[in-house]
């Protein structure tokens, strides 16, 4: 028996839904339709200083008016600490993780010799051991010493050696925030999600969320990943709420359907409806997944 298909959309509601999202959800919703799988929709709210109500009811009205149903509850990651901190004690015992004392400035200073663009890496100062005195300010995860290796629908192989990418990154910080990785791939283990589709400013992400995937389930492969291309605005930046990103306009989801196809390189398709548009979407996106595959 193959594996159920069981995608997901995982927005954070730091503002109203926008082109940009749109696609992501389409693409993400399409994938799951033409794999007659479930799509599941999680809010990410765990940065509950950038994150809004107004944003949640905006985004839940938004995709309903384009046809784009969820199964089942809706997640809400700011309803999940309690999980999030039994994983992070789960790992600790494990010992993959460590406290860490260091400030922004002292990794900044031992980063000094790489240029401006370049990654940030953890020098691995308190990995066996805060110095004395210190007081920890954070909890970082253990990278493996291997490789990630993973592969990408579009984009192919990926080789991804942590260690010189980004070092041991950060899981929890002092303040109790949660760090992204971390909960993504918590919920991401807990609703048995198979497949990730999602914009491609995530692909640098996934090695590290794999290697995450990898030290908390058991046998669970970790899902496979689809990374699509993001809606550039007209100055080449990614769209998004920094840069002013607008609302999905309310008037007419069959134009704005037909404006993400058409930054797929898809044609126009006729419909009177939104569940119509999509009906007649998933086979054009069973060949687009297709055409996309990294030879
Ligand atoms: N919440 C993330 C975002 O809005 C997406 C996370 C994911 O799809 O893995 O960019």
């Amino acid at each position: 028996m193959p594996t159920p298909y069981l995608g997901r959309f995982a927005p954070s509601p730091t503002g109203p839904l926008h082109m940009g999202s749109l696609a992501t959800a389409v693409g993400s919703f399409l994938d799951a339709k033409v794999h007659s799988g479930q799509w599941l929709l999680r809010i990410e709210d765990i940065d509950e200083g950038r994150c809004d109500s107004a944003s949640v009811e905006h985004i839940l009205h938004t995709l309903t008016r384009h046809g784009l149903q969820w199964q089942g509850e809706l997640w809400v990651q700011s309803q999940r600490h309690a999980v999030y901190q039994a994983a992070l004690n789960q790992l600790s015992t494990q010992n993959l993780t460590y406290p860490c004392a260091c400030t922004r400035k002292e990794i900044d200073e031992a980063n000094a010799q790489r240029a401006p663009g370049e990654n940030r890496i953890y020098p691995g100062t308190c990995k066996h051991g805060m110095p004395l005195g210190r007081e920890a300010r954070a909890i970082r995860f253990r990278c493996p010493a291997e490789p990630v290796k993973w592969r990408d629908h579009r984009l192919g192989n990926f080789r991804d050696d942590l260690n010189a990418s980004s070092g041991d990154f950060v899981l929890k910080r002092g303040d109790g925030f949660w760090a992204y990785h971390l909960v993504v791939v918590l919920d991401d283990l807990a609703s048995h999600v198979t497949h990730i589709v999602r914009g491609e400013d995530l692909t640098d992400t996934t090695a590290r969320q794999i290697a995450l995937w990898q030290a908390l389930a058991d046998t669970t492969p970790p899902p496979a990943y689809w990374h699509l291309p993001v809606i550039l605005a007209e100055d080449g930046q990614k769209l998004s709420k920094q840069t002013g990103a607008l609302a999905v306009p309310e008037h007419d989801p069959v134009l704005n359907l037909n404006t993400v196809w058409q930054h797929f390189g898809l044609g126009k398709i006729k419909a009177t409806s939104a569940m119509e548009w999509l009906e007649s979407a998933a086979p054009v996106w069973a060949n687009y997944r297709a055409d996309q595959a990294a030879r």
